[in-house]
């Protein structure tokens, strides 16, 4: 009750923000993940990898808009692209020379992509990705798995909720092995695609196994049925994504975030037999229309992006920052003797309030929830601006000093909360 009060009192234009916005949005929202009590601070401006909210308080910012915001708030090369774009004007109703450069750059880099196909964001994406797994294979049923995140319109709540998604879905649970085979083979007749993320973003930093992909990879063959890597969150693995530590191809990738430079972005692709479902010369072919799906800003911006500014050295330099940052982090958990730990790959991490193995998302505890709650709260007055569930996303101007600075808080929270821990 404290920390919620000192967070009440120093954000009084915040607060008022709130109140202002929920008379016109249901929850004063228009994205549930930005949706806490007993309201968010709303951000006036960034630089670099620093925040600033509309009370005037400075952030270091350590969730880089849970992905999105690789190259951090002021990229003097994205910024000049987009300017340059801006000039030759917007909206030109034609296809442009950049969708091809930049799908040649993320052709060459995924295992996967032989072809691909550009969208406003991720959900499109997964969706457009879903929609050619069903007219590739003539059948409609989709296995997904329990806690999985594949944007606003298919979100996988975690312990046998409802689901949101636009067609029949089967839930198996992430990295079971022996009972995700199973219910392949049950439904093999009906099943047209096996969807999941090869890291869980938001079911809270959770690695498959290489094993257990491996095993989706070789079923979903033997079941006639597509296998769709949702990568948009993992691709920043390695220049290639997850896919390409692993060593295990997907038929088909979805992709989004970071690789517009910032600006709204979703991709899909993979198979050339499977994407050619959208090939206008082939007779029977389905559409996937979309006015933003070329626009001008998110394609240049996406070429200088990914062409110039984050490739194989910046991916494996960004996975082993976020690999030394996150044992540093488990480090001060375990010397402090505390129920917590960072689980997650490379530069993306996220806390969790007990100990012992996380392979798959779980329901948290009263006592858990309140622990998260305190722990956002006591970062947000040290000046650290995370996720409300904790979810860390390192940005590429994230430097060791602002990484030591989160160690540092880390370590702070452990000493001062510790009867609670
Ligand atoms: N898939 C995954 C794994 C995601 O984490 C997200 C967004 O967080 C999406 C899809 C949806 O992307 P977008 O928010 O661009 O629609």
């Amino acid at each position: 009750a404290e920390a919620r009060e000192r967070y009440v009192a120093a954000r009084p234009k915040s607060a008022a923000a709130h109140a202002r916005a929920r008379a016109v949005l249901p929850g004063g929202n228009t994205r549930s993940v930005l949706f806490y009590t007993p309201f968010p601070t709303a951000m006036a401006k960034g630089e670099g990898c620093w925040l600033e909210d509309i009370d005037g308080h400075r952030y270091l910012d350590l969730i880089g808009e849970f992905t999105a915001g690789l190259f951090g708030h002021s990229n003097p090369r994205i910024q000049a692209v987009l300017q340059a774009t801006i000039a030759n004007g917007l909206n030109l109703t034609a296809v442009g020379e950049n969708e091809a450069k930049l799908g040649e750059i993320l052709c060459a880099r995924f295992p996967s992509l032989e072809r691909v196909r550009f969208t406003n964001s991720g959900t499109e994406a997964n969706l457009m990705a879903l929609a050619a797994a069903r007219a590739h294979t003539g059948k409609s049923k989709i296995l997904g798995f329990y806690g999985g995140y594949h944007g606003g319109a298919m979100t996988f709540a975690g312990g046998g909720s409802p689901v949101n998604a636009p067609y029949p879905v089967i839930l198996a649970q992430y990295n079971d092995i022996e009972g995700t085979v199973a219910m392949i083979r049950e439904n093999a007749a009906d099943l047209a695609a096996v969807i999941l993320e090869p890291m869980m973003g938001g079911g809270g930093c959770i690695p498959a196994t290489r094993d257990f992909l491996a095993t989706m990879r070789a079923e979903a063959t033997a079941a006639g049925a597509v296998l769709i890597f949702d990568e948009v969150m993992t691709s920043r693995h390695t220049a290639g994504g997850l896919q390409r530590l692993h060593g295990v191809t997907p038929d088909l990738t979805t992709l989004g975030k970071y690789m517009a430079g910032g600006m709204s972005f979703g991709a899909f692709g993979g198979k050339a037999e499977v994407m050619s479902v959208f090939d206008a010369y082939r007779e029977g072919s389905m559409p996937h229309s979309g006015t933003f799906n070329n626009n001008v800003l998110s394609m240049a911006a996406g070429t200088v992006a990914m062409g110039e500014l984050f490739r194989d050295e910046e991916a494996d330099a960004l996975r082993a920052r976020g690999e030394a940052l996150r044992a540093a982090l488990n480090q001060v958990c375990a010397r402090h003797g505390v129920a917590m730990q960072f689980t997650g790959i490379g530069s993306m991490m996220q806390p969790h309030f007990r100990t012992g193995p996380i392979i798959r998302p779980y329901a948290s505890t009263p006592a858990e929830d309140a622990l998260r709650e305190l722990f956002f709260l006591d970062l947000m007055a040290a000046g650290i601006y995370t996720a409300r569930r904790g979810m860390v996303a390192l940005t590429l101007p994230v430097g060791d000093a602002e990484a030591a600075r989160y160690v540092a808080a880390v370590e702070e929270f452990c000493e001062a909360r510790k009867p609670l821990l």
